[in-house]
Parts: structure tokens; sequence; C-alpha cells
């Protein structure tokens, strides 16, 4: 120990985050456990707090004898290594797909990813949802898959799966892995995932049932040893509750706040749940429109914990606030906004040149960008995507670019800004009819080609 404590180096300078011009001592270093630190950075947590008593057993160092001969003998043999180590300087950051930089997403580069196959024949609609990043800005996914309907769903042998991104070292390339299958006893309409907690999720069942799902690690978490990460954690997806609809399936699933989910419904109806550990109904509002139009809901997205906006079956979409939850004085505005002339199949909410907006997709491939910051001014922007039909879209983070599913596993992206497209070319074959970005714009899966979805990976 004596040796160590006369040991003085040459200081090895590495970049300081405070505490400018103070030298440590090396025994200290050497010899002590690092203390916990004070404050967990919360910001960077992707999973929910457990209950301490669930947690990794708390250290018991502190009550254990030290053999401080052994430690000496271990400290003098390792130390010239570590100083060897220490030498060589700080490790160089990997300049892989992890770079940062200025450049806008209409700059992005868009590389075709991995495959995910499922199996079962009859199944032709691709269904997903992103959850919270796990791992290098690659998001936990869930997957599933609907077979068309035209009546009741007597699929009762469906699954919903869980992929995990996994790294692959060396470097940052990550691997989305099914490390779980849950049976369902329908086939899903929609998977929602809520935006203020994304390790929580609802799906909307045929046979009308609402299902609120948990995706949980489980094991240690935050250790910087990947090989140690990968082995100590598993995932698990538990229901946390489940309630029926009395309007039959929702063909539209968003959440207005972490705890209060809304389902829209084909008849018109707009349901409020109350999501804790019962999933209760709140209030049902009816969207009631003049008599000669439609109300039949296709499409929905929420904006606020009182907005959200929807599109029905002729081309009208109405923006609607609700000023009452309470179920004896419901109380629900509705404002149309501009009208499409095909069914609107899918409903958007992105910020184009940094304001709110709402960007709609009828079945023609006709988008319309709505200005939600205000009502009074509507960006004149009508884009016409080419045919063949685009019933789906995903956007991009900033809302300069439109994505849609192509033939054969292809992605197109239609560029907004100045009216380019482009195509990035796939290897599946078939018609792809479901598109998802992920919320942090960097993953996007559409599907399903015959059985494949097709993960796409944005660089930007
Ligand atoms: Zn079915």
């Amino acid at each position: 120990m004596e040796d160590l404590s006369d040991y003085s180096s040459e200081v090895v300078e590495f970049l300081p985050t405070q505490q400018l011009g103070k030298v440590c001592q090396m025994i200290e270093a050497c010899v002590s456990t690092d203390p916990e630190p004070l404050n967990r950075d919360q910001s960077v947590e992707t999973t929910l707090q457990s209950h301490t008593s669930t947690q990794t057993e708390v250290s018991t160092t502190q009550q254990c004898q030290v053999d401080e001969q052994k430690l000496a003998v271990w400290l003098r043999k390792i130390y010239p290594a570590v100083e060897e180590q220490l030498l060589k300087g700080p490790t160089p950051l990997n300049t892989g797909y992890d770079s940062f930089g200025n450049i806008s997403d209409t700059e992005s580069k868009i590389q075709t990813y991995q495959k995910i196959t499922m199996e079962g024949l009859e199944n032709s609609i691709g269904i997903a949802a992103w959850l919270s990043v796990h791992t290098n800005k690659a998001p936990i996914l869930v997957v599933s898959t609907k077979a068309p309907h035209d009546d009741w769903c007597d699929h009762l042998q469906q699954t919903l799966k869980l992929f995990v991104p996994k790294r692959m070292p060396p470097g940052n390339f990550v691997i989305f892995s099914e490390v779980k299958s849950i049976p369902l006893k329908a086939c899903l309409s929609v998977l929602s995932t809520n935006a203020y907690n994304k390790s929580v999720f609802a799906g909307s069942s045929m046979d009308g049932e609402i299902h609120i799902w948990l995706c949980r690690s489980v094991g240690r978490a935050g250790d910087s040893n990947v090989n140690a990460k990968a082995t100590s954690v598993t995932h698990e997806i538990d229901e946390m509750c489940c309630a029926t609809s009395q309007h039959s399936y929702a063909v539209a699933l968003d959440w207005l706040t972490e705890n209060r989910l809304l389902s829209f419904h084909e008849n018109g109806a707009i349901i409020s749940w109350a999501v804790g550990k019962e999933l209760l109904f709140e209030t049902d509002f009816q969207l009631k429109v003049q008599a000669n139009t439609s109300n039949e809901i296709t499409s929905a997205v929420c904006l606020s914990s009182n907005t959200f906006v929807v599109g029905v079956k002729d081309g009208s979409i109405f923006i609607c606030t609700i000023t009452s939850f309470s179920a004896m004085r419901k109380q629900m505005e509705i404002i149309p906004l501009r009208k499409h002339v095909f069914t609107i199949s899918t409903l958007l909410k992105t910020t184009i040149n940094g304001l709110r907006a709402v960007v709609s997709c009828d079945l023609s491939g006709q988008v319309h960008c709505h200005s939600i910051t205000n009502m009074d001014v509507e960006a004149p922007d009508v884009i016409q995507i080419p045919l063949p039909f685009k019933n789906v879209i995903a956007s991009s983070k900033d809302g300069n670019i439109i994505y849609s599913p192509g033939i054969d596993g292809s992605l197109e992206c239609y560029n907004i800004q100045n009216g380019t497209h482009t195509i990035i070319d796939g290897v599946l074959s078939g018609k792809g009819n479901f598109i998802t970005c992920s919320e942090n714009g960097n993953w996007i899966i559409t599907g399903l080609y015959v059985d494949d979805f097709q993960i796409f990976y944005v660089e930007h």
C-alpha cells in the first residue's frame, strides 16, 4: 500500500467536466468504492421505475472485511496495465450512424435495414407500434398482423410479438430480436403508444376489447458493460387492464394524457377511458355533424389534453375540443378543417416550419397540411402523391418528408418543401398497407409484404 501512496505519476489530462485544476491522489481512486450518485438522470430513463424491493440487491461491500494485503498485491499487478490504458487517451467516439450534425431531415440518408418475418397465411395487414428508446436511439417494437374482415373475427390464434433492439458489438449496429410472443384471442385493429409513458401501449381487438399493456424491463439496467446488460435484462409484456367497448372495436386509439385514452369507433362514437389499475369507461361523445354528412370515423389523432382531430369516410376532417368530461354535462366543440374528396386514411400530428400542424391523407393519395397554431390561416399545401393509391403515410420528424410504403418493400419519400420524390428500393414482394415512424424520426416500419415487415433506418 505504501508503494502506491508514494507513487506520483505524470498527470494524464482528460477534459474535466468541473473542478478545473483539481488534482486527485491516485490512492483515493484505487482503494475506495465510488459513492453512489446523488441523483439519477431521469431524462435518460426509458422504463418505469420499479419499487425498490424489486431492484438489484443493495451493495453490502461496506460490511465486508477487506484483506488489504491481497488488495495491494492485486493493485500492484494491474496497475501497469491501467497506466498503459490511461496513456493511450480516451477511446475515440464511434462515428457510425450515431453521428450528430446540423443536417436536416431533407438531407436524411435512409437505408433499408431489417426484415421481420411473421407467420400465418391468412394475415395480410401489418400493425406495429414503436415504444420507448432502448439503445442507440432504437426503440422497442411491438408487431402483430390482422386478417381483412368483413364480419366477425374468428382468428383465435393471433399473437403480439415484442422485438428489442440489441447492440451487436463492435460498433453501434443494432438488431431487432424477438424476445416475447403473447397470444391474442382476436386480431388487433389498432395499436397506440402512450406518448407520455412509452413503455405503455393500448390495442383494440376486433372482438371489441380495449387492452392496455406495459412493456417491462426486468433485471439490471444502466450497466455500461454491453455483454452483461444483454444477459441480465429481459423484457416482459404485462396486460395492465382491459375493458369491453359498447361500440364494437376501435378504428383509432390515442392518448389525451398519460392516464386518459380515447377510442374512436366507426359509428361516430368517441369514448374517453381512465387508465389506472383498471380501465374505466369515463364518458362517450358522439360525432354529430350535419344530417347529410357521414360521421363514420376512419382516422384520429390527439393534439392536447382535450383536443383531437378526426377524419371521416366522406373526406371531412374535424378538430374537436372536449370542454367537459363530466358524464352528466359532457360537452364537445367541433370545427371543420379543409375537406378531402375521398375517405381519410391517415392523420398525423407534426410540426411544419416550427408550427404545429396536422397532416391528412385520403385514399387517393392526396395530402393536406393543416396549420393548428393559427386556425384562421391554413397552409396552402396540397400535395398529390403520385398513383398508385397511397392509403397510409408517415412523416419525418421535421414534417418535411412524407413517407409511404411502396411496392415490393420499397419506401416512397415526398419532400413537401421542394416536391422531390425518391424511392428507397425494397427487396420484398407485394404491396404495403401499413407504416409507422418512431417519434425520434430514426426508424420506420412498413408492412406487410406477404409475411414480412421492413424496417428502415433514417440517419439525420
Ligand atoms: Zn380476425
